[in-house]
């Protein structure tokens, strides 16, 4: 585990490798924005495999996996293959066919929306909520009350890279979260 205390970084030895594959690319999509960019972790079969690996092993007991549009379904498809569960989408607004709840939230670069299919979920579920990154953790939050109104049992919410300097964690208080890279 590698870990710096000035900036509270944390990576746990078997991520190094995928951690040093992230790119960052300034002003993207708006200026002042740090774009984590983790498709060279998907271009590479053992970084990939690493980041499925740690991610897996913080299911805790779900039946499903959420994955939040559009990393987080890469992530959430490969768990759920994985761990033998089903796979649930949390879209952004307009992309699902039925009736769908919808929350509204804020992000770092604006505003957006989630939605999920009314029965995607119900109160037999344990859901595993999983997305690429976690900066201001609108995102997340969103998708813990579309958990919510779909009356399912959140098992974790779960991102490969926590960026702490925003702050998501404190949005996410009382839930539970596990993250595999904090920076
Ligand atoms: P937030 O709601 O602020 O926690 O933003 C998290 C969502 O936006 C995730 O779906 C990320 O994919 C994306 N995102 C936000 N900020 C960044 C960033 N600096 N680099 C990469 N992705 C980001």
């Amino acid at each position: 585990m590698a870990l710096c205390l000035d900036c509270q970084m944390s990576i746990p030895s078997q991520l190094e490798y995928a951690f040093s594959l992230i790119k960052d690319v300034a002003d993207f999509p708006n200026p002042g924005i740090l774009f984590k960019d983790i498709t060279p972790i998907l271009q590479d079969e053992k970084a990939f495999q690493s980041v499925i690996d740690d991610l897996a092993s913080h299911l805790n007991g779900a039946n499903k996996v959420a994955g939040i549009e559009s990393r987080g379904f890469i992530l959430a498809a490969a768990l759920a293959a994985k761990g033998d569960l089903g796979l649930v989408l949390l879209r952004k607004p307009g992309k699902l066919p039925r009736e769908t709840y919808r929350v509204d939230y804020q992000l770092e670069y604006g505003s957006d929306s989630l939605e999920i299919h009314k029965d995607a979920l119900g109160s037999t579920d344990s859901v595993f909520l999983v997305d690429d990154v976690l900066a201001t953790g609108g995102t997340m939050w969103a998708g813990t009350e579309l958990v919510k109104l779909a009356k399912a049992n959140l098992t974790n919410c779960a991102v490969f890279l926590e960026i702490s300097v925003l702050q998501g964690r404190e949005r996410l208080k009382g839930l539970p979260l596990h993250a595999s890279i904090s920076v």
